[in-house]
């Protein structure tokens, strides 16, 4: 097949597919660069077509056609088609405004879509079908470490002693088993985000939303709590999807990137991160890093700019 260069602003990106959709302002299909490969989707809608390419069987969420337009008539996502396999570590990427909150909050069931339809893995009765961490910690202050952690499985009337197990359990996966007893106030904004992801996994549902979790972090705390959840996630074969609009976090923490545009919210692209786990923090000094990092950035360029980026607002960054 003949290279052709895609329209993007920067770069070139070599044509390496047969599927080619000649529709909308990009053109669609796979395209690589040596081992990466970029998805661009024409219609910007994501797995609508026929090519939706992952097995049924093993699929944990299922987003068909899905927008949301708030009551003031804002079009925060707008006919949003993708579906995360069983086991995958898939990270929306975008600027602020593009819908990455709304879509998870939907796929939560805190928010409802005006049109289409959200689909999550059938899970055993009694079973949490997910838990989702949220950009602060929100824990209660008056109560300790233990007493945050055990909340979700006391309004679910769990027995006393599977409760203290499962804490236990909780606590020491994300090291804390010493600090149980501890307030909130008493631990750093690290430790206070352990805690809420303890919270997270005490139900041990087998999908975990994050949004943004540790995007109010120092940069050292941040990449060692981004070492830890990949640990969890395999450790615990979770299957996670994790918002941030950081290019370096979705790269180290993802299997799949999916690359989000504001006004209206869609999937622009993705980008599968195929490198093995363990990641080493090495990983980020790497060429093959580095790459990831230049293919998400060209993708979010054709997105345009973020809220934070209109006139008038300070000027935000990617990473
Ligand atoms: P992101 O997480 O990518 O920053 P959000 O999902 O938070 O984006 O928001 C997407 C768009 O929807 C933004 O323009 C935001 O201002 C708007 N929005 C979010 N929540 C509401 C709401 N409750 N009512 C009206 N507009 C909202």
């Amino acid at each position: 097949m003949q290279a052709r260069p895609l329209r993007c602003r920067t770069g070139q990106m070599t044509k390496g597919s047969k599927h080619d959709v000649q529709q909308g302002e990009f053109q669609h299909g796979i395209w690589h660069y040596g081992n990466i490969y970029v998805t661009i989707y024409a219609d910007q809608t994501g797995f609508s077509s026929p090519e939706r390419r992952l097995s049924l069987a093993a699929v944990a969420i299922d987003i068909d056609g899905v927008s949301r337009t708030y009551p003031n008539g804002l079009r925060a996502i707008e006919r949003v088609d993708l579906r995360v396999q069983a086991g995958e570590f898939v990270t929306l990427l975008g600027p602020s405004g593009c819908g990455k909150s709304t879509l998870l909050r939907m796929i939560a069931g805190l928010v409802p879509p005006t049109a289409g339809a959200i689909r999550l893995q059938p899970f055993a009765p009694g079973r949490a079908p997910l838990s989702y961490v949220f950009q602060s910690p929100t824990l209660m202050p008056w109560a300790s470490v233990a007493r945050n952690v055990r909340l979700p499985l006391e309004l679910a009337d769990m027995p006393e002693a599977e409760i203290a197990r499962h804490v236990g359990e909780a606590l020491a996966l994300v090291g804390l088993a010493d600090v149980a007893d501890f307030y909130p106030r008493e631990l750093s904004g690290g430790m206070q985000m352990r805690v809420s992801i303890a919270r997270a996994l005490v139900n041990d549902a087998p999908l975990l939303l994050m949004d943004e979790p540790f995007g109010a972090l120092d940069e050292i705390t941040r990449g060692r709590l981004d070492q830890e959840i990949r640990a969890l996630w395999a450790r615990r074969a979770l299957t996670v999807l994790f918002v941030t609009h950081s290019v370096t976090e979705a790269v180290f923490l993802s299997t799949r990137v999916i690359v989000m545009a504001p006004r209206p919210g869609r999937i622009l692209g993705e980008v599968s991160i195929a490198e093995a786990h363990p990641r080493a923090d090495g990983f980020r000094l790497t060429p093959r890093f580095a790459e990831y990092c230049a293919r998400l950035t060209e993708l979010l360029a054709l997105g345009g700019a973020g809220e934070d980026d209109l006139p008038g607002r300070p000027s935000g960054a990617f990473v």
